[in-house]
């Protein structure tokens, strides 16, 4: 890990930077966790409603401080920023309006007695979050949480800490309790020991395999539970019948959306023959338009990506796949400027035996695979390490929605490309993790299912 650093990826300056926790700093904000979650446990969810609704509101009154914060210190494009401000408005918002009914008892069937099962707190959960949606994947699981009575401790991404920080004052500004959302900037040693404290009762990761298989290894040592919301090679199938503008709509962004680092962004654009040159067409184009800028300004659409060491990781991964036989069927011309450019790339002819084949591209790398039919393509699609999200464009719906079921990822999109709102879970299978995040089966990841049973005749 590096130091907790705040750097402009369009300039690579350093804007400040930021000490590790103390282990003072760390018992308190563990035990002002567990006395929080105590208060918590005893009170109806609804009680944190009004809270969660004005949590909501503070966010809109800081919606472009937020948004700038989190443009200045990992370079995602200013309006991409104000999107991701208001999608956590609304996140919050369904929880403070929906979690109390999900949460009350669920009563069951039984010949035994009178039984249901109660959605109790469980007390801490740690949330280790990545760098691509500095607000987004905090909110994801400090929403549910809050009107579960689960307290957070936040360890964010180390390039993130100014974006950590604003995210814990505003929802301290909002009147919540200090210890519902507490920001540590912590080693790796000290999320071994904070999540092997018997305060702790959950971690919810979300990063590549390399962080979550390290996560998943401490909680699983320390029997705790967790979910893991981890890396993409999402397939993108696009069938004979393909509409042409949905086509065209939805691949004009689909891999340039937050620079290409979206866990969800259709990595692999699988086509059948026939539709082969019309989509190499569009991509060709669309990237070809991009404006490399200052992602603060209006007119820029190519944001430099998170940080200058994101962007040589991406050059070195496609250089090793261009010598092992990936053809660069287009490349972006060479872009003047000191900041963390990557120039955008389709890739065509990866075949099994090359390294990319099975690997994640986390930026504006489009990688094109030629197929003879849909059986191909599916097949194709689930060669996969990876099972998050996927797409299928087509315009016959019942057919679409066949080809979605045989797809072995914890998502798929007809006629769409990525896509996530408070009421959809949100999550993958294979080594893109377990668990769900968002909807009501992310508000049940770390409650207790209290079995109450009355025999009594
Ligand atoms: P990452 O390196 O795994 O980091 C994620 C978080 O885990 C960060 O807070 C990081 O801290 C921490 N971490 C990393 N290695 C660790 C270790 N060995 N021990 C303890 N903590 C560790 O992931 P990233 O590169 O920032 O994020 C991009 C990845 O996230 C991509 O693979 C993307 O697909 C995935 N992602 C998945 C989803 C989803 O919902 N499935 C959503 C968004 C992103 P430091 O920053 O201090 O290293």
């Amino acid at each position: 890990m590096s130091k907790y650093e705040s750097i402009n990826p369009y300039t690579n300056q350093l804007i400040k930077s930021y000490p590790d926790a103390t282990q003072e700093e760390i018992e308190q904000a563990l035990a002002a966790g567990e006395k929080l979650y105590l208060t918590w446990r005893s009170q109806l969810p609804a009680t944190r409603s009004q809270l969660l609704h004005q949590i909501a509101n503070t966010f809109k009154k800081h919606r472009e401080e937020m948004a700038k914060t989190m443009t200045l210190e990992m370079g995602k494009l200013y309006h991409e920023s104000l999107e991701e401000v208001d999608l956590c408005i609304s996140i919050c918002n369904y929880y403070a309006e929906k979690a109390p009914k999900m949460l009350e008892p669920t009563p069951l069937e039984t010949t035994l007695g009178t039984a249901y099962y109660l959605k109790q707190s469980t007390g801490i959960i740690m949330a280790c979050e990545p760098w691509n949606f500095p607000l987004y994947q905090v909110i994801r699981v400090f929403a549910p949480n809050f009107m579960v009575g689960n307290p957070i401790i936040l360890k964010h991404a180390h390039n993130v800490p100014a974006s950590a920080q604003l995210t814990e004052k505003i929802i301290q500004e909002a009147g919540a309790p200090k210890a519902s959302l507490q920001n540590l900037f912590l080693s790796y040693a000290q999320i071994g020991d904070v999540i092997a404290d018997k305060r702790v009762q959950g971690v919810a990761v979300t990063g590549s395999e390399r962080g979550g298989s390290s996560v998943a290894e401490a909680a699983g040592k320390n029997i705790k539970k967790s979910t893991m919301e981890l890396g993409g090679n999402d397939p993108f199938i696009v069938l004979a019948d393909a509409d042409s503008t949905i086509l065209k709509n939805v691949l004009s962004d689909a891999r340039t959306y937050n620079c290409g680092q979206v866990c969800t962004s259709s990595k692999r654009i699988i086509v059948v023959e026939s539709r082969y040159d019309e989509v190499m067409n569009i991509l060709q184009h669309t990237f070809a338009s991009l404006k490399p800028g200052n992602p603060l300004d209006k007119e820029t659409s190519l944001a430099p990506m998170n940080s200058q060491k994101a962007a040589d990781k991406l050059a070195a991964q496609t250089k090793k796949g261009i010598e092992h036989g990936a053809e660069v069927a287009y490349q972006y011309p060479e872009i003047e400027s000191s900041g963390a450019f990557f120039r955008p790339m389709i890739l065509t002819n990866i075949d099994q035996n090359n390294p990319l084949f099975d690997e994640e591209l986390f930026g504006p790398v489009a990688e094109v695979f030629k197929v003879k039919d849909e059986e191909e393509a599916i097949a194709l699609a689930n060669n996969s390490s990876f099972g998050l999200g996927s797409s299928v464009i087509s315009q016959n719906k019942a057919h679409a929605q066949e080809v979605a079921s045989e797809i072995d990822t914890g998502m798929t999109v007809i006629n769409g490309r990525w896509i996530t709102a408070p009421e959809l879970p949100f999550g993958g299978v294979k080594k893109s993790g377990y668990g769900r995040e968002l909807s009501e089966l992310g508000l049940m990841s770390f409650v207790n299912e209290h079995l109450v049973i009355d025999v009594s005749k």
